[in-house]
């Protein structure tokens, strides 16, 4: 067991389950709802081959393509003031971010592996961690391969990854949380609740992980008032367990027990 992880999962449980208790958006959802034990896993296990994943990714990258770019440009990068190394890794990882996952949801054997993600039910910040490792290696290199060939600080980097990390449980986690007009700005629980409902106006909307003004520039932006999805979920037939979901966009569609009604929506 990766100890990191072990590490970073106490210090969510003892952030998140207070907060859910005390702004439930689901008040009747329980700690130990449907798949909790499945996500566990994932939040025990799944960050080993994503780390892996994306080291081998950002070290071809800059031993190859990184060697061109002038190290006068590099150093200009990272001698500018801290704060807004970090505002801008945020805006440059989630433009990368955005088109990624975009064509996740558009390209039908991407989808295999991002549907996974989309197969939860019930929201919350545990589920948060149910993600297809290849899913998560080619979006977070998205993210992160502009970042580190452009010369960003790696203290800039590593807070922004902390960043990410606490905003994405937050976007998923079992909360009413009303940040006014900043949600134009900043994408909020609600934001991505939406991206996760099992409601046709709200496929393929919300694709942002932090800045939820890109979808405004890109016109996919969904976000009906106060409104929250009825449910969430895919009608996509994904097994149950981590093996199998790892395994489950390697196995041909006909080999699959196809659900009634199914579509890769
Ligand atoms: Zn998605």
């Amino acid at each position: 067991m990766d100890i990191l992880n072990l590490k970073a999962l106490l210090i969510a449980v003892l952030i998140f389950v207070p907060i859910e208790r005390l702004f439930a958006l689901r008040p009747g959802q329980k700690i130990l709802r449907k798949a909790f034990f499945n996500d566990l896993i994932y939040a025990l296990f799944n960050g080993v081959p994503i780390s892996l994943g994306l080291i081998a990714a950002v070290t071809l990258a800059t031993g190859t393509v990184g060697q061109l770019i002038p190290v006068s440009f590099s150093s200009s990068i990272s001698s500018q003031p801290f704060w807004l190394q970090v505002i801008e890794i945020i805006a440059i990882a989630d433009i990368g971010f955005y088109l990624a996952h975009r064509m996740f949801h558009a390209v039908p054997f991407l989808w295999r592996f991002h549907a996974i993600h989309h197969s939860i039910e019930e929201l919350d910040w545990l589920a948060a961690h149910r993600v297809h490792p290849v899913d998560q290696v080619l979006t977070k290199s998205a993210s992160l391969v502009p970042v580190y060939l452009l010369g960003f600080s790696s203290s800039a980097i590593a807070l922004f990854a902390l960043i990410y990390h606490a905003h994405g449980l937050l976007l998923h986690a079992n909360v009413k949380l009303n940040i006014g007009p900043l949600r134009w700005l900043i994408a909020s629980p609600q934001f991505h609740h939406w991206h996760h409902a099992h409601e046709r106006a709200a496929y393929d909307k919300n694709f942002a992980g932090q800045l939820s003004f890109i979808d405004a520039l890109f016109g996919t932006m969904y976000l009906p008032g106060k409104a929250v999805p009825e449910r969430y979920g895919v009608d996509d037939p994904i097994p149950p367990t981590y093996v199998e979901q790892l395994a489950y966009p390697f196995i041909p569609k006909g080999k699959i027990h196809e659900a009634p009604n199914s579509s890769d929506a």
